[in-house]
């Protein structure tokens, strides 16, 4: 027998960080929100299921705060408090310290699953957020002015707006007929969690090597996270290899500033890849997230834009429905088409730049890689700029990225 229709105004179709956070800002200026997962969540916060650990930038840490969510994340992070650029075989490189971000952290290190415990715990306590998890979306029927969702428990949601927060392989944006341009970079990343002899002094460490960049980031009890992003094919290899070749592998590639590496983890690996969606917007329909774009985990910052998307579309809601607008409207949802598109586009284009021109090992572009790091070192506007971007404030920010409610 079917379910009565749910009472809300958007389904979330996708739980990971960014359809929570959508949710959960919503649910805070008075939206109600039903948020669909195909995933147990008891699963994704086992230690073994993931083992990415994520860069909180300067600015979505003003978004938990605003949301009343920082304080229970706060005891799971680590401060970066310096970075550290570099190049392999050749000289050069950028230092960022305190100065350049006002006295801020850079960022903060969590790992995933603790990240995603506390959103799950978020969602499933709001009462403003009905969460049908597990479960899937079966149909979407869209009407002129409302689109109705069958989930696969039978449970019908009739809805102005649906939002795609399904991740890569959006199933949600590939149903609307959304074009997607996808690229592989035929590279892996392995991931996992070090000891190392000496304190990292909370630098993160970002190591450009010919056959991908090597990111070292610190966490707590002075362990450190590895990002190593190589070709797949020698990727394939170093996760064959036992636990002390490959800490041996890893220390001869970083160098001995830290002493001698031991692995603690399991080894985990991404294939690594970049998407572009042109259109962000379909009738009734918005996509956040990785639905919306994929980047090179290079500068760590893919997670950070999509949760710019999820609180500048929960901004763009909730003024609309203050004001009585239909928020499913192609007005509205051009609206944050418009406002998300330059820093979609940029990062993307800068990250994907980085890789192109950091994963070769040309002599040229090596030399012209060294005057553009020594360059960037030494021009505090250039270096402002950048941090400014890594931090996520550059351009027009909404409310929550301010650390002001909605
Ligand atoms: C190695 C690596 C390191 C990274 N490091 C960083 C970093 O330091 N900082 C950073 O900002 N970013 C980082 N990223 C990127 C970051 O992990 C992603 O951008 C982020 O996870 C995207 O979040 P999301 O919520 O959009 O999607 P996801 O995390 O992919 O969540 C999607 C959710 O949708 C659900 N779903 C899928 N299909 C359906 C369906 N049909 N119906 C219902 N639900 C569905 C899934 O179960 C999942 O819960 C890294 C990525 C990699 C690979």
């Amino acid at each position: 027998m079917m379910k009565n229709s749910l009472d809300v105004s958007t389904l979330i179709v996708g739980a990971g960080p960014v359809g929570a956070m959508l949710a959960l800002a919503l649910a805070q200026a008075g939206v109600k929100s039903a948020i669909v997962d195909t995933c147990d969540p008891a699963q994704v916060v086992e230690t073994t299921f993931d083992g990415r650990t994520l860069a909180i930038s300067h600015g979505s840490h003003l978004i938990f705060k605003a949301l009343g969510l920082w304080e229970e994340i706060s005891a799971f992070v680590e401060p970066i408090k310096k970075i550290h650029i570099s190049q392999a075989n050749h000289l050069g490189y950028v230092h960022y310290d305190e100065k350049d971000s006002n006295g801020f952290a850079m960022g903060y290190i969590i790992e995933n699953r603790h990240l995603r415990r506390i959103l799950f715990k978020a969602i499933f306590n709001h009462p403003l957020i009905q969460c049908c998890i597990p479960d899937e979306v079966k149909s979407l029927n869209r009407q002129p002015f409302f689109i109705e969702a069958t989930l696969e428990q039978q449970e019908k949601i009739k809805v102005p707006l649906v939002v795609a927060a399904d991740g890569r392989n959006s199933i949600t944006r590939q149903q609307a007929g959304l074009k997607a341009h996808a690229w592989s970079y035929h590279q892996l990343a392995l991931v996992g969690m070090l000891k190392t002899e000496f304190p990292h002094e909370n630098i993160a460490f970002e190591h450009f090597l010919p056959s991908g960049p090597l990111a070292l980031l610190p966490m707590q009890n002075n362990l450190c996270s590895f990002v190593w992003s190589v070709d797949r094919q020698y990727g394939e290899h170093l996760l064959a290899l036992s636990e002390q070749e490959f800490s041996a592998q890893l220390q001869a590639t970083f160098g001995d500033y830290l002493g001698k590496f031991e692995l603690v983890s399991q080894r985990w690996s991404y294939p690594l890849g970049g998407v572009l969606v042109p259109q962000l917007i379909a009738e009734r329909l918005a996509l956040i997230g990785d639905a919306a774009h994929v980047i090179h985990p290079v500068a760590g910052q893919g997670l950070n834009l999509g949760f710019r998307d999820a609180v500048t579309l929960a901004e763009v809601l909730v003024d609309a429905a203050r004001v009585g607008m239909d928020i499913g409207s192609a007005q509205i949802l051009e609206r944050y088409q418009r406002w998300r598109r330059f820093d979609v586009l940029t990062l993307t284009g800068v990250t994907d730049l980085l890789i192109r021109s950091f994963s070769n090992d040309s002599k040229l572009l090596g030399n012209l890689r060294m005057i553009g790091l020594r360059l960037t070192n030494r021009l505090p506007v250039l270096k402002q700029v950048m941090t400014q971007h890594a931090m996520g404030l550059l351009g027009e920010k909404p409310r929550l990225l301010q650390g002001l409610p909605l």
